[in-house]
């Protein structure tokens, strides 16, 4: 069974890179990537976990990306970790992550919420602030009672946490991920709370931006949303990726090694690999 997307803490995943892998190969998961949002720093722990639990490791990163002013994510699989112009992109991404950091916890403080960005920076450690850290500090301060609860209440659009973000633009994230190597995913289309023709229309740019595969299965995934994902693969001639998304076991509504297969007539994004050696 292959895991093609997934966190660990060197973005906003709860376990470690290596504590990931083996809860990966004890699920029965036999390749994982990981795939931390604009960071490839949990790859090399991750690689030598995998090498003692007989696990393939693939190399991934999950790329922020800006489309029409809206928050998009493409995945790249099979990423060589330290190519340069990957390196560089990341390095940008990094910067507009802290400055969006900064100014949340300056929007928090203004709304009477002072220390949100310390006490995310905290649980962050070495790894990428990211809105889930936030989400934390203020489940921890007592302002709401879960994560997605503080998604709702705080960050969503037009909530007082909120700061419009510019990340990288489509063509330039996916460059980077062609450009080390690896394949470029777009990610959890249900996630963007777009309609089908937006969808369409996203899925076609990404496409033209050099995009190759799209994720067909992602975490929890309803069997409409599968049927969706497929009917865009074959449409624009994508290949097919599965990834749980997994963040850490506080999701108790998302077990890894529980994904379903791929419907018959995809070709699976993993022949780019697996048919190269
Ligand atoms: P960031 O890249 O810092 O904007 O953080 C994005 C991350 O926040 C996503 O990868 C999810 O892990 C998390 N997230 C986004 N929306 C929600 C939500 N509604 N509920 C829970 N977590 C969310
Ligand atoms: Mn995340
Ligand atoms: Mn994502
Ligand atoms: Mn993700």
């Amino acid at each position: 069974m292959y895991d093609l997307h997934a966190h660990s803490t060197a973005s906003d995943g709860t376990l470690t890179p290596a504590e990931l892998v083996r809860a990966a190969a004890a699920s029965g998961i036999r390749a994982l990537a990981l795939t931390d949002h604009d960071s490839v720093a949990g790859l090399a722990e991750a690689g030598a976990a995998a090498a003692e639990a007989g696990l393939r490791l693939v190399p991934g990163v999950e790329l922020s990306v800006t489309w029409e002013s809206r928050t998009i994510h493409v995945v790249g699989l099979n990423i060589a970790p330290d190519h340069s112009g990957l390196n560089e992109g990341m390095r940008r991404l990094q910067a507009v992550r802290f400055e969006r950091a900064k100014e949340m916890g300056r929007r928090l403080e203004k709304k009477g919420i002072p220390g949100t960005l310390e006490i995310a920076a905290g649980l962050a450690g070495v790894g990428m602030v990211t809105r889930t850290h936030f989400a934390r500090a203020l489940v921890q301060l007592g302002h709401a009672a879960s994560v997605r609860d503080v998604f709702d209440k705080f960050l969503a659009q037009g909530k007082p946490g909120h700061v419009p973000t510019v990340w990288a633009e489509m063509a330039a994230a996916v460059g980077w991920i062609i450009d080390a190597g690896g394949v470029a995913v777009l990610a959890h289309p249900q996630r963007y709370k777009m309609t089908g023709s937006w969808i369409r229309r996203l899925t076609g740019d990404f496409k033209a931006a050099g995009g190759q595969a799209i994720e067909v299965i992602s975490g929890n995934a309803t069997l409409s949303d599968i049927q969706t994902n497929t009917a865009l693969a074959r449409r624009f001639e994508l290949l097919a990726s599965v990834g749980s998304d997994y963040h850490g076991p506080e999701q108790v509504w998302l077990k890894l090694g529980k994904i379903p297969p791929l419907p018959d007539g995809l070709a699976p994004v993993w022949t780019r690999w697996e048919t190269e050696q």
